[in-house]
């Protein structure tokens, strides 16, 4: 470690307040470069393969090779998903990738919970397949990064490069707080990256299948239909699930 670390009991505020949506990555592979040498080993980046983890997995290799990347495997992903996490391993092999699955298989959710508990309960699948999984991921670590970008919803528009990050008490790094949709896609093309081919079929934000629809704006208004319900709790404090 080069800086000395902020830590969860001892956040006071953002130190890049200063910086604004300028430069050419908007304050990101500044932030990036600072976490790492910051955190070293002990910080991981929570990765779910959309198109804003496609971008931060790019500028995390560059400034940190062998990152610890953790992907919430909740087993019931689309294939198109698995798909492009194998083309990422084959484009950055140095990066350690881990599949992080739930305690509970589906079959023994179903039995414990009873059947499809997305349909009923999707809060309580959240917590089960990943609010847990992650909680596991991170114990350890004093630091976690997350593509939460400023303009996606209400609930992400205050969110700032490094947060105190009370659900995990733990700091959220936000590398990507100014970056806009167009942001991102122009990053994608530019570098030439592989993304989810279910982007150029309608769907802005991807998560499981059951919970994941096309939607006609790029917001997350196509996750969990049906349901008051846009957020899988990762980035929201409380905790009133249970398993
Ligand atoms: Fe369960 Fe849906 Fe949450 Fe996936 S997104 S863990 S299927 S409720």
């Amino acid at each position: 470690m080069t800086n000395p670390a902020i830590t969860y009991e001892e956040f006071t505020g953002d130190p890049f307040e200063h910086l604004g949506p300028e430069g050419e990555t908007k304050g990101a592979l500044e932030v990036l470069q600072w976490a790492y040498d910051t955190y070293g080993s002990s910080i991981t980046y929570a990765c779910s393969f959309g198109a804003e983890g496609i971008v931060l997995i790019d500028l995390i290799a560059k400034v940190k090779k062998d990152a610890h990347i953790v992907f919430l495997d909740t087993e019931i992903h689309f294939q198109e998903t698995y798909d492009l996490i194998d083309k990422v391993k084959k484009r950055y092999p140095d990066l350690n990738i881990e599949m992080k699955k739930p305690e509970l298989t589906l079959e023994q959710q179903a039995e414990k919970h009873g059947s499809a508990l997305w349909k009923r309960e999707p809060d309580q699948c959240c917590f089960i397949r990943k609010i847990k999984p992650l909680e596991e991921a991170l114990s350890g670590a004093t630091a976690w990064v997350s593509g939460l970008r400023r303009e996606q919803s209400v609930s992400r528009s205050h969110t700032n490069f490094i947060n105190k990050d009370d659900r995990f008490e733990s700091i959220k790094v936000c590398p990507l707080i100014y970056w806009t949709w167009d942001d991102v896609w122009q990053y994608i093309r530019v570098n030439d990256l592989d993304y989810n081919d279910l982007h150029d079929q309608g769907y802005p934000s991807i998560g499981c299948i059951p919970c994941t629809f096309a939607a006609d704006s790029n917001d997350r208004s196509g996750r969990w239909k049906g349901f008051n319900k846009t957020e899988c709790g990762l980035h929201t404090t409380g905790n009133n699930e249970s398993e």
